[in-house]
C-alpha cells in the first residue's frame, strides 16, 4: 500500500503532551489522523514517544464534547450524580444561549468575585487572552493555571536569582557538555525524548549525575545515583557546595565577576559539612565529596529539574540551591551549561510567558508597577486594572469556601483531579454560583458546571506554544474540531464581547501583532517567520539569525547584570511520618499516561498499555503487609485514602509509596497534603505521611 493511498494530506504540528515539545507530522485521511510520525523539531530532531505516536485517537473518542451544554434547572452537581449517564444532568443549547449564559453569570457576579483557571495545553494566544479577559473585564489579577501545581517554585528561585524565570539553556546543550546533573526528575517516563539525548551524552561518555529519592531508568547510565531520603535535597545540596568551597574548587574568576553574595553563602555553607549530612540525607559524605568533585572541575556542567524539586513547601530553597551550585562552578552562560527546569506541560513555558499568573503580565512584568500597567491598559485601550497580586490556584478556591468568590472560568484545568486535597477542592467547585468550563470532554471539573462550552482539540486548532527549551513553534489545525465544537480563541473572544470588552480578532495571528507590542521576548519573532520556520527560539537577536539557545554569558536580567547567591536553611516537610502514618506518600506521573487522564485515558493504545490505577510499593512492603503484587492496598492520609493495585518496585524504599495521579478511580489527590511552599505557592505533591493497608480478597 502506498502512502499516498493510507493518508491525504500530512501536517506539520507540535505534540500535544509534554514540554519537550516534539514536532509531528500528522497523517490525516478522510479528516481523521491516521497515524503520526517524528519531525525534524530542534527539540526532537524526528524522534517521538509513545505519547506523541500513538496517543493521537483520544481526538476522534465518542466522548468529545460536540454542543454546548447548560445544566438542568435544580440537577445535582459533582462526579458520580449519575454514572451510567454522566451528561444527563445537562441540555443541550446552542452557541448563542450558551454564550449568553456563561457570560451574565458571570458579568452578574463581576469584580473580585470571579476567578479564572487558564490552561497550559492551550497556545499561547489563547493563554495571552484569557488573562486579558480576566484583568480587564473584572478589573483584578484572579487568574492562575498549573504552572502553580509544577514549577512555580523554581521560577520564583530563577526570578529571585538570576532574573528571569525561562531555562538559560536548552536541553539539547547537553550535547556540549562534560558533566550532568539530573535532580527531582524521571525524564525517561516524564520527558522521554529528552532522556534519549541524556542518555547518549552518558554513551560518549559524560559524566552523569542522577539524584531523586526514588529509582529510575537512567540510573543504568549514570555515574552516581544518589537515592537520597524524600526531603533532604537542601542538606544534600549543601554539602555538596560545601566541600566545593572547602576544597576550592569554585570558579573564582566567574563569582567575582558575575555574582553577588558568594560571602554569604560561604559563610552559611560551612554549616553543612557532608560527614554531618550523610545521615540526613542518607548518601555517604565520600559519594557527595565525588560528586561535588566530579560538577566543580568538569568544564561544562549543566542541571535538570522536575517536580521532585519544585513540589515540596521548600521548593523554592531547593531550586535556590541548584542555582548557587550552577554559579559557584560557573556553570551558566557557556555552551554546555546552564540551569534546566524540565517544564511538565506542552505549553506552560507559553502560558507563563503570556502572562497567565496572578503577580505578572506577559514577560513577567509585575502587577505592582504602574508603568507595566498602565502599558498594557494602553496596549489594552481600556481603563486600569488592580496593583495588588492576584491569589494562586488554591489561595482562589480557599477564597470560595470562604465565600469570597461565587464564579469562576475555567479553561481546560482540571482542579477537581489535579489539586492537592481534592476533595476540599470538589467542594469548593460544588459551591460556585456560576460555573463555566471549556474544555474537549466532560471532565471531573466540568461536572460541576453551570455551562460546558465545547472546544477544539490541540490537532484542530492554529496557534504558537512554546517548549521548555523556549522554543516558540507552530501549531497547525489537521482535522475540523467534532460537532460545534469551537477553537479556544474564538470561545473566549465571544465571551469578552458580551461581557462588554469590545475585542475583534479575526484569528490568532492578529492575537500574537498585539502581544509582541507588550513582551519584548517576542522581538524578532513574527507570524510570519514561525510559518516559515516552524520554530525560533526566544530571545533571538534578529529576524534572519537563530535564537540563542544559551542566555546570560554577557550578564543577568538583574540590577547590576550579576546573579546572585541566597543561602537556604533546612525546612523540614509539612507533615512528617508517625506511628499512625510511618510511610511517605509520594506522587508522580507515568509513561503512558498524561496528567489527570482527560486524553491518554481516552487513547487506545497507552490506555491498553496502562490501563489500570497502580501504586509502586518495595517488595519487602508487600510481604510485611501480606500483600501478593497485583494485590489491592488501601493509601490512608490525614486527607482520606483509597483502594488501588500495588506493584512490586525496588525503585521505591520501603518506607515510601509511589501513586501516579492519572486514575480517577484512585485519585492521588484525595490523599495529598495542600500545603505551601511560600514563595512559589506550590503544594506539597512529593510528600505527605501516609499508612498503607492490606485489602482483604473478596
Ligand atoms: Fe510528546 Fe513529550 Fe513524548 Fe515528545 S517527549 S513525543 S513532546 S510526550
Amino acid at each position: 500500500v502506498t502512502d499516498s493511498a493510507r493518508y491525504d494530506r500530512e501536517v506539520k504540528s507540535v505534540c500535544p503532551y509534554c514540554g519537550v515539545g516534539c514536532q509531528l507530522s500528522l497523517k490525516v485521511k478522510d479528516d481523521k489522523v491516521v497515524w503520526v510520525d517524528g519531525a525534524d523539531g530542534p527539540a526532537n530532531e524526528n524522534r517521538l514517544c509513545v505519547k506523541g505516536r500513538f496517543g493521537f485517537d483520544y481526538i476522534a473518542h465518542p466522548h468529545r464534547l460536540t454542543r454546548p451544554l447548560i445544566r438542568r434547572e435544580g440537577a445535582a452537581k459533582g462526579l458520580n450524580v449519575d454514572p451510567a449517564n454522566p451528561l444527563a444532568t445537562f441540555r443541550e443549547a446552542t452557541w448563542e444561549e450558551a454564550m449568553d449564559a456563561a457570560a451574565y453569570g458571570l458579568k452578574t457576579l463581576g469584580g473580585q468575585r470571579v476567578a479564572g483557571f487558564g490552561s497550559a495545553k492551550c497556545s499561547n494566544e489563547e493563554a495571552y487572552l484569557f488573562q486579558k479577559l480576566i484583568r480587564q473585564g473584572f478589573g483584578h489579577n484572579n487568574v492562575d493555571h498549573c504552572t502553580r501545581l509544577c514549577h512555580a517554585s523554581s521560577v520564583a528561585a530563577l526570578m529571585e536569582n538570576v532574573g528571569s524565570g525561562a531555562v538559560t539553556a536548552t536541553f539539547n546543550e547537553i550535547e556540549n557538555a562534560d558533566v550532568a546533573i539530573v535532580i527531582g526528575a524521571n525524564p525517561v517516563e516524564n520527558h522521554p525524548v529528552a532522556a534519549t539525548y541524556f542518555k547518549q551524552f552518558a554513551k560518549r561518555g559524560g559524566t552523569l549525575i542522577v539524584m531523586d529519592p526514588r529509582g529510575q531508568a537512567l540510573k543504568r547510565h549514570a555515574t552516581h545515583m544518589l537515592q537520597f531520603k524524600p526531603g533532604a535535597d537542601v542538606a544534600m545540596l549543601n554539602a555538596i557546595m560545601h566541600v566545593i568551597v572547602e576544597e576550592e574548587l569554585y570558579d573564582r574568576q566567574y563569582v567575582a565577576g558575575m555574582t553577588e553574595n558568594f560571602e554569604a553563602m560561604k559563610a552559611h555553607l560551612a554549616g553543612f559539612p557532608p560527614e554531618e549530612m550523610a545521615a540526613h540525607c542518607g548518601i555517604e559524605a565520600e559519594t557527595l565529596r565525588a560528586v561535588a568533585r566530579d560538577f566543580a572541575t568538569a568544564r561544562a556542567g549543566m542541571i535538570f529539574w522536575g517536580m521532585g524539586v519544585s513540589q515540596h513547601v521548600h521548593g523554592t530553597d531547593n531550586s535556590r540551591c541548584l542555582i548557587s551550585l550552577a554559579l559557584m562552578c560557573g556553570h551558566v552562560g557557556r555552551p554546555g551549561t546552564g540551569l534546566h527546569p524540565l517544564r511538565g506541560q506542552n505549553n506552560v513555558q507559553g502560558a507563563s510567558d503570556a502572562g497567565l499568573i496572578p503577580m505578572f503580565l506577559p514577560d513577567y512584568q509585575s502587577v505592582t508597577d504602574d508603568g507595566v500597567r498602565s502599558a498594557f491598559s494602553e496596549i489594552w485601550g481600556s481603563g486600569g486594572f488592580s496593583d495588588q497580586k492576584g491569589l494562586t490556584v488554591t489561595e482562589i478556591l480557599d477564597a470560595v469556601h470562604s465565600g469570597n468568590i461565587n464564579g469562576m472560568y475555567i479553561l481546560g484545568e482540571n482542579p477537581a483531579m489535579s489539586d492537592p486535597d481534592v476533595e476540599h477542592a470538589r467542594a469548593a467547585l460544588a459551591k460556585l454560583d456560576h460555573l463555566v468550563v471549556q474544555d474537549i470532554f466532560l471532565t471531573e471539573t466540568a461536572n460541576y458546571a453551570d455551562v460546558i462550552l465545547p472546544a477544539a482539540a490541540w490537532a484542530e486548532k492554529s496557534g504558537t506554544v512554546t517548549n521548555t527549551n523556549r522554543q516558540v513553534q507552530m501549531g497547525r489545525p489537521a482535522v475540523p474540531p467534532p460537532g460545534e465544537a469551537r477553537e479556544d480563541w474564538w470561545i473566549t473572544v465571544e465571551l469578552a464581547k458580551r461581557l462588554g470588552l469590545g475585542w475583534d480578532y479575526a484569528g490568532p495571528y492578529e492575537v500574537f501583532a498585539e502581544m509582541k507590542k507588550g513582551m519584548k521576548s517576542l522581538d524578532n519573532i513574527t507570524w510570519e517567520r514561525l510559518e516559515a520556520e516552524d520554530a525560533v527560539t526566544y530571545p533571538v537577536k534578529g529576524p534572519d539569525v537563530p535564537g540563542e539557545a544559551v542566555v546570560f554569558g554577557d550578564g543577568f536580567p538583574r540590577d547590576g547584570g550579576r546573579a546572585r547567591f541566597t543561602p537556604a536553611e533546612i525546612v523540614p516537610p509539612d507533615e512528617v511520618p508517625d506511628a499512625e502514618y510511618p510511610m511517605v506518600l509520594t506522587t508522580g506521573r507515568q509513561l503512558e499516561h498524561w496528567h489527570t487522564g482527560a486524553m491518554t485515558r481516552r487513547a487506545s493504545v497507552l490506555d491498553a498499555v496502562e490501563p489500570e490505577a497502580n501504586c509502586s510499593l518495595h517488595p519487602a512492603t508487600l510481604r510485611r503487609l501480606g500483600v501478593e503484587a497485583g494485590g489491592t492496598v488501601r493509601l490512608v492520609t490525614r486527607r482520606g485514602a483509597v483502594e488501588v493495585m500495588a506493584r512490586a518496585d525496588r525503585a521505591v524504599s520501603p518506607d515510601m509509596v509511589f501513586l501516579p495521579f492519572a486514575f480517577v478511580e484512585a485519585a492521588a489527590n484525595v490523599l495529598t497534603n495542600p500545603a505551601l511552599d511560600p514563595y512559589g505557592k506550590i503544594p506539597e505533591f512529593k510528600f505527605a505521611a501516609c499508612r498503607v493497608e492490606a485489602v482483604p480478597l473478596a
